[in-house]
């Protein structure tokens, strides 16, 4: 059986998820290397330039026009793309200053303008197409075990 390509991919958050699933991989590191490339995962390996792959795990709010290009280039390279955490699935808690009133507003432009950040931010089904979340703040470990397990074991 071909091993699954996958990706970790981490925008506007505390990357909180992303510790969860390095701290997954002391318990499952030995099975899932048998059936899963991780190709593109910086807290894993180096980056390399992106190409095809079967998921792509996206973590985070996106809050520039260059997050969201990338972002776009992941759904266009990914057969399916699952949005991990509460951040990616509705935007919060990354997307709190949407919300702020104007003086909140004029005190954060100068880092908006600063860091190229846009208006607002945004969570992923804004911009692309979901094909499965995992909730949860950070998310939901057991979630997350059920649906790589699944997605192991689906014909790709
Ligand atoms: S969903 Fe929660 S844990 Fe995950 S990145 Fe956002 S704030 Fe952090």
């Amino acid at each position: 059986m071909a091993k699954l390509t996958v990706g970790w991919f981490t925008f506007t958050c505390c990357e909180d998820s992303t510790i969860i699933f390095t701290e997954l991989l002391n318990q499952h590191w030995q099975d899932w290397t048998k059936k899963i490339d991780f190709k593109y995962a910086k807290t894993l390996r180096r980056s390399v330039d992106l190409g095809p792959m079967d998921v792509a795990f996206v973590e985070g709010a996106i809050s520039s026009v260059k997050q969201s290009q990338k972002l776009k280039q992941i759904r266009s390279l990914a057969k399916i793309l699952v949005a991990i955490g509460s951040c990616a699935i509705t935007g919060q808690p990354s997307a709190q200053r949407n919300e702020f009133n104007q003086t909140q507003k004029a005190e954060i432009k100068t880092i908006l303008e600063r860091f190229d950040y846009a208006d607002k931010v945004q969570k992923l089904s804004d911009l692309v197409a979901v094909d499965h979340s995992v909730p949860g703040c950070p998310m939901d470990e057991q979630k997350f075990l059920s649906l790589i397990n699944k997605l192991i074991h689906a014909p790709n």
